[in-house]
């Protein structure tokens, strides 16, 4: 194929506007640079993965359902039309609000007029002992991919020995909330098929996926009966759901829980819950809000300062009734395209308006034909119409027309049908997050 000698156009000059500086490309952080497009601002991405990575569908990588580079979209792609938007590969590890710079990891300062935090959170391991070490979270296409090769590896090494010593594998997932359900019907899915389909040698009832929680209810944030029915779902694919489990202790080939019980285990996959502690959220507030993430006022302005906004999972935004909104995808989108239209609004001479979010409901998806979405209201969606509705929801939203028309061949495929996913032991990502 040739490639085309034409140079990029010169980009326009913009060194008059306000220099808009967002940290993170996540689904809060595209939000703010979409609404910034082709406005009369300079724009600066700054991201130390150069893609955006859809977080809901990481649990079909981990499963071997999807490929990783199905769910994350280059962001330099995302904005290659819009001359005032700029992206930057890096970390940033240092924010000096009275400078207005911020201090990227290889020690580059670059300044702003207005800074964006929308860093997002992390897996949030309690202080459990050995939980950071040899659980695996699910927050990067990295821990994905490593969950993968971990899963297949075990179901690899049991059927080497299948025929001289059988062994039992026990994959425990922490946590019900969606992400746990999501996973551990996935993973279940993945075992059978590798049984039947890939001809491994084990003995299906020996081979126990089981989700823990020390809550006596799945999804916690659904209405009862969206719980009931997820539990229904997953245990009719044989995943064992224990509640009130604590966990105390993860060893590299074993889990321990509170009433004593030591459980050895392929792999232990950490789904209890974020935090923004440890991420940027703490080096640019001294003292910050539930969950270490940022406070912000009901404008989204960092508290004490003017010119420096926080959203998405980065930022404790207020409800108004003594809460904070949860850590959802809507939110970050929403507050992000809220700070892109103060921003323009400061720009202009107004002042900012108060960030108003409409809850468009929750869902989460259970196997292959199951999924609950609780909509506004408190209507329930179940089975294969909530499953319908999760489908349509995340193909409109996942990044990239190339990623949704292979998603959805992938799904419709599947949902007929069992085909040979993407089963790939590929050695490790040399970076960790
Ligand atoms: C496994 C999983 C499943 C989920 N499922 C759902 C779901 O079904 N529905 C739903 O509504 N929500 C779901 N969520 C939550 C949802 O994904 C988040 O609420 C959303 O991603 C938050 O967006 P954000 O932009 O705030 O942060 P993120 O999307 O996490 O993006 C943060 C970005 O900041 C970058 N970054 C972080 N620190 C730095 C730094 N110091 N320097 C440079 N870059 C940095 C990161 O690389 C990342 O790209 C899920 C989350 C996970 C982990």
């Amino acid at each position: 194929m040739a490639i085309s000698n034409k140079a990029a156009p010169d980009p326009p000059d913009l060194s008059g506007f306000p220099h808009v500086i967002i940290v993170g490309g996540g689904f809060g952080g595209l939000e703010v640079a979409r609404g910034l497009a082709n406005k009369k601002v300079r724009v600066t991405i700054i991201d130390r993965h150069n893609f955006h990575t859809f977080l809901p569908l990481l649990y079909q990588v981990a499963t071997a359902m999807l490929e990783p580079a199905e769910v994350a979209y280059p962001i330099r792609t995302v904005f290659g039309k819009a001359l005032n938007v700029r992206f930057r590969h890096g970390q940033v590890r240092h924010v000096d609000h009275g400078r207005r710079v911020v201090v990227l990891g290889d020690g580059t300062e670059l300044d702003y007029d207005h800074l964006v935090i929308a860093t997002g959170a992390t897996a949030a391991f309690f202080g459990i002992p050995g939980a950071s070490q040899h659980a695996i979270p699910l927050y990067s296409l990295a821990d994905a991919r490593r969950l993968r090769n971990r899963l297949l590896s075990a179901l690899e090494k049991a059927d080497a020995v299948a025929e001289t010593a059988p062994v039992g594998l026990n994959f425990v997932i922490v946590g019900g909330g969606p992400t746990g359900v999501e996973t551990s019907g996935a993973l279940s899915e993945l075992i059978k098929t590798v049984i039947k389909r890939d001809g491994l040698r084990l003995d299906p009832t020996r081979v126990r996926v089981i989700l823990v929680d020390m809550a006596p209810r799945l999804l916690t944030p659904f209405p009862e009966k969206a719980s009931a029915y997820a539990l229904k779902e997953l245990e009719r694919m044989g995943v064992e759901v224990e509640f009130g489990r604590s966990v105390v202790e993860v060893e590299e080939n074993a889990i321990r829980f509170a009433d004593g019980e030591r459980l050895r285990v392929a792999a232990v996959i950490w789904a209890a819950g974020v935090t923004a502690a440890g991420t940027l959220a703490s080096d640019v507030q001294e003292k910050t809000g539930p969950g270490g993430r940022v406070r912000v006022t009901p404008l989204l302005q960092i508290e004490g300062q003017t010119n420096a906004w926080a959203v998405g999972d980065s930022a404790a935004i207020p409800t108004g009734e003594n809460g904070f909104y949860p850590q959802l995808a809507p939110v970050a989108m929403q507050s992000g395209r809220h700070v892109a239209q103060q921003i323009l609004r400061q720009a202009d001479g107004k002042p900012p308006l108060p960030f108003k979010f409409h809850n468009k409901g929750i869902m989460a998806t259970i196997g292959r034909h199951a999924a609950v979405a609780t909509l506004p209201r408190g209507l329930t969606v179940k089975g294969t119409m909530g499953w319908l509705a999760w489908l349509g929801l995340h193909l409109w939203y996942l990044v990239g027309f190339r990623n949704k028309l292979r998603v959805m061949i992938n799904w419709t495929w599947r949902y007929f049908d069992w085909p040979s996913g993407p089963r790939l032991i590929v050695a490790d990502a040399e970076t960790a997050d």
